[in-house]
């Protein structure tokens, strides 16, 4: 029988960061020195103290369901933090604890947008969330950023139409790394609280930051009311697989999503809300090494770049660079290409960021020192680049 998809799934495609993360395991498993300079996961450890937490709360048998919302504890810590840290008036009846961030957004963005109702987004931008505008049968409104405006988003007035319910924003940013200016939040401030429109502010990177300070838009006069700030567990705290994440909105917004995590995976893990309780109550230092490390792999990836003539903008946050290899001939598909057959190396396609971006790859320096070195001397065999002066 041929099989008939629903036109929403028809109408998105794979994920080019999981995808690529499945075949870099696969080349892996087949004994292939495989550099995965492609998804990007915290390559530290779970900080032990952390895991200990999950495996006492699976010994007292804490192995069943949890409250949908989350547990109460949790909650209570995340909003504290968040008024703490980031300024946003929040309590634990604003806040939803789910299965990663990823499905977090998913939730959002379902609970928000109607059919042919448009999110805009601010382009390159991290693959889901176009997926969860399809998915939720909405449009998506790109919005191109520029390299050298070091992808922060302006003019944005004019692009707004009727349909335009929800801006979706990014700071530290996935793919760029780039980190928003208080007068850029402040100008999407205005645009929202001007046009009426909610905002998604994903800001799962705020500890992961370099040069730069890290500001919530919920925290600005009028936007508590408006914002859904979407945080979580795996970048902060080398958390992936726990699958984390989290959201501060108006109760009205968390009470629609609160539906859809009922009818869809119930409540995130219980035993890993009893670790994320731990990672938020005790000891930050882990944070801070993980963090050092990464601007000490930014800084030797940057140079190594352009050392080989791969110019780039130093990004100030997360732990990506969003580079133009147009001068090697060909788009960054075949780049990619390249890469994976003759050297192992994993990266990302920029078409996989949205539209435009086919001459641009994201490299991702969530790898060891020595692997990011390897990579960069691969590239260079590969392409016969010369060390430039
Ligand atoms: N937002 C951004 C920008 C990301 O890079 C990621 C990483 N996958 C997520 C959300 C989702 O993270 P998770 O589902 O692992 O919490
Ligand atoms: N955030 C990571 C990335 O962009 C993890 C993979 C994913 O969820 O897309 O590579």
């Amino acid at each position: 029988m041929a099989v008939k998809l629903s036109k929403r799934v028809n109408c998105v495609g794979d994920s080019a960061t999981i995808r690529l993360n499945d075949v870099a395991n696969r080349l892996r498993l087949d004994g292939k020195d495989v550099i995965n300079l492609g998804v990007g996961e915290p390559d530290f450890d779970t900080p032990l103290f952390i895991r200990e937490a999950a495996k006492r709360a699976i010994g007292d048998g804490d192995t069943h369901y949890a409250p949908s919302l989350g547990k109460q504890r949790l909650r209570e810590d995340i909003a504290d933090k968040l008024r703490e840290d980031n300024r946003i008036d929040a309590s634990p009846k604003n806040i939803i604890v789910s299965a990663g961030a990823k499905h977090i957004i998913f939730m959002a963005i379902n609970a928000l947008l109607d059919g042919e109702e448009e999110a805009m987004l601010f382009c390159p931008a991290w693959v889901s969330y176009e997926a969860c505008i399809k998915l939720a049968g909405g449009r998506v409104n790109w919005v191109k950023t520029k390299e050298e405006d070091a992808f922060q988003p302006s003019d944005l007035q004019d692009k707004i139409n009727k349909k335009t319910k929800l801006l979706v924003v990014n700071s530290p940013n996935n793919p760029t790394g780039s980190v928003y200016k208080k007068d850029t939040l402040k100008m999407i401030r205005d645009l929202a609280i001007d046009r009426d429109l909610y905002v998604i502010s994903d800001e799962i990177y705020e500890k992961i930051i370099y040069e730069a300070d890290h500001i919530s838009l919920a925290s600005f006069d009028g936007m508590a009311e408006r914002t859904i700030t979407v945080n979580g567990f795996s970048k902060s705290y080398a958390m992936t697989g726990w699958r984390l994440g989290y959201a501060c909105a108006p109760k009205e917004i968390i009470g629609g999503m609160l539906k859809i995590q009922q009818h869809s995976v119930t409540c995130a893990a219980s035993f890993s809300q009893e670790a994320a309780i731990k990672a938020m109550e005790g000891p930050q230092d882990n944070l801070k090494r993980m963090v050092e490390e990464f601007k000490r792999r930014r800084d030797i990836l940057i140079e190594g770049l352009n050392s080989i003539g791969i110019r780039c903008v130093r990004p100030a946050g997360a732990f990506y660079t969003f580079v133009d290899v147009s001068k090697f001939g060909g788009d960054s598909n075949a780049f990619c290409e390249k890469m994976l057959r003759e050297g192992y190396v994993v990266m990302i396609p920029g078409y996989a960021f949205g539209p435009g971006w086919e001459k641009y790859v994201r490299i991702s320096y969530a790898a060891p020192l020595e692997k990011i070195e390897e990579a960069l001397l691969r590239m260079e065999k590969i392409f016969a680049l010369g060390k430039q002066k």
